[in-house]
């Protein structure tokens, strides 16, 4: 008898999926720097009433959590003002994986998924795991959607980011509503940064039973380690996403922390829209200063911004010497001017508190006119 089988590592990595095999891993830069302004989280931290019921979790971390998160899906429908014969939530291990589970209910092998590009990076990865296209767009003038392009392509699945990961760029209501007007397969809006964001189409899902918003706990409400996030949709739609996705994806400790950040209250949910408010106000402030170091942000909706300048790994790796952290893209498409300018390098600076913002400045002052 041999202590072997007769499978090598080898032999393993060719038995997976050719997809998966070739998958990169997600790389965001995971440098420690004093200031981390590069994944757009809550620079202020998380409400005190989600942290209070995380410290009181305790015990029910020896028992599954709910099923379904139904008790959440129902709160976070009236944090929409949205009754539920309109509308229906569901829950996930982030909206990620919400998005995941919308492309595995709707998307068989080979269907396709359009979006405008560049866009939140997850969108193609899940998108080649789950055996679909991926077909990139190009922008509208003025960083809006084109809508012409994206129904176009005729893909099953449309995906618009509004505001968009990572140029920060909103969505004009116009566009959503002719897309909704004409599409004929299913609409996918991520909200990710909805509570720092001039409109949402969340009103628009009890008239369009294709339509999903899905939205997180990760950026305005602080939680993105405990990995919550949810769409809202038409109860067929949903229900379908939920099939999908399975059952007990939202843990004791996050379903907890998030009913608590959802509850009313200046250290709940008014912690998170006085946090949201100033980060709008924040924003503005930022850009402003950025201007006078002669770089040019795309105007924000969002909790961050996002800059085109030229050679931006390499100065991501000096902003680091100076013990700042911004997210550095490269490659990015350049159908639109500002990128074609910056060869499609930008940085992307989340907004957080001020002291925190000067730093980046300073650094970033420093760098750029030495
Ligand atoms: C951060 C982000 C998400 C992911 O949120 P999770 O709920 O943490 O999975 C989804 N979409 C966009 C555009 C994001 O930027």
């Amino acid at each position: 008898m041999t202590d072997r089988g007769i499978v090598s590592g080898a032999v393993v990595a060719n038995l997976a999926r050719a997809t998966v095999r070739e998958l990169p891993r997600y790389q965001p830069d995971e440098a420690v720097c004093g200031i981390d302004v590069s994944d757009n989280t809550n620079l202020w931290g998380a409400p005190p009433a989600a942290l209070r019921a995380l410290a009181e979790v305790g015990a029910a971390a020896a028992r599954y959590p709910s099923l379904y998160g139904g008790v959440l899906a129902r709160r976070v429908l009236d944090y929409l003002g949205l009754d539920e014969r309109d509308a229906t939530v569901v829950t996930g291990c982030g909206s990620d994986d919400v998005l995941d589970s919308i492309m595995r209910a709707f998307g068989e092998p080979g269907d396709a998924i359009a979006f405008s590009s560049p866009t939140f990076s997850m969108i193609a990865t899940f998108a080649r795991l789950n055996g679909l296209r991926a077909t990139p767009v190009a922008y509208a003038g003025g960083w809006d959607v084109d809508t012409d392009r994206l129904l176009a392509t005729n893909a099953k699945l449309l995906y618009l980011c509004a505001p968009n990961n990572p140029t920060a760029t909103g969505v004009s209501r116009a566009a959503v509503e002719r897309v909704l007007s004409q599409a004929s397969g299913i609409v996918i809006i991520d909200e990710a940064y909805a509570e720092f964001a001039s409109w949402s189409a969340v009103s628009l899902v009890p008239r369009h039973p294709n339509l999903i918003v899905t939205r997180t706990f990760s950026k305005a409400f602080g939680l993105a380690g405990l990995r919550v996030g949810y769409g809202v949709a038409s109860a067929t739609l949903a229900g379908l996403v939920e099939r999908a996705r399975g059952p007990y994806k939202v843990n004791a400790a996050a379903e907890r922390a998030a009913l608590a950040a959802l509850s009313p209250g200046d250290d709940a949910l008014g912690w998170v829209r006085r946090h949201a408010d100033l980060a709008r106000a924040t924003r503005v402030r930022l850009v402003s200063e950025l201007r006078t170091l002669g770089v040019a942000p795309l105007p924000s909706d969002a909790n961050f911004v996002f800059v085109p300048v030229k050679d931006a790994p390499a100065l991501g790796r000096r902003l680091q010497g100076r013990g700042v952290l911004v997210r550095t893209h490269s490659g990015l498409s350049v159908d639109q001017p500002e990128l074609a300018a910056s060869n499609g390098e930008a940085i992307r600076i989340g907004v957080g508190p001020w002291e925190t913002m000067s730093r980046v400045l300073d650094a970033l002052r420093s760098e750029l006119r030495p």
